[in-house]
């Protein structure tokens, strides 16, 4: 019976997956991850890039999406996908209760390369400012000194 029940949620696969960026997304987790890889928190976490209007993380599943939107998004918007990403490894390490709150944030400002945290702010900006991420337009003049 447990067992059905573990086959059924490795079986699980989100709608309107897009294929093309399968490696992609793959790829980017393990980067993003680097030593943490092997972290209890992301142990079998599966990612998909999907044709949908926002990222998912079904939680028993152990699955994350990628909307394609936030991959193309970083044409224009260098690193868009390192943080959307981020952000949605960042809640596998604080845990489901955690929220946008304290844990999820250092979480968030573990794995989100610092040039690319501004992009918090535009999603969460009181969050995001409360946990000390400055704008790009700060970080770009103290990167003159
Ligand atoms: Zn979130």
């Amino acid at each position: 019976m447990f067992d059905d029940l573990l086959e059924d949620v490795g079986d699980f696969m989100p709608r309107k997956i897009a294929p093309e960026y399968l490696d992609f997304v793959k790829a980017l987790k393990e980067e993003i991850l680097g030593p943490l890889s092997g972290h209890d928190a992301v142990k079998g976490l599966r990612v998909y890039p999907v044709k949908q209007s926002r990222g998912r993380s079904y939680w028993k599943a152990n699955v994350i999406t990628i909307p394609v939107f936030a991959i193309h998004k970083a044409r224009i918007n260098p690193g868009f996908t390192h943080y959307y990403m981020a952000h949605e490894l960042a809640h596998r390490f604080a845990g489901n209760e955690a929220n946008h709150g304290h844990d999820f944030m250092r979480w968030f400002r573990i794995l989100c390369p610092a040039r690319y945290q501004h992009y918090e702010l535009g999603y969460k900006p009181r969050l995001a400012a409360a946990a000390g991420i400055s704008s790009k337009e700060s970080n770009d003049a103290l990167r003159n000194f």
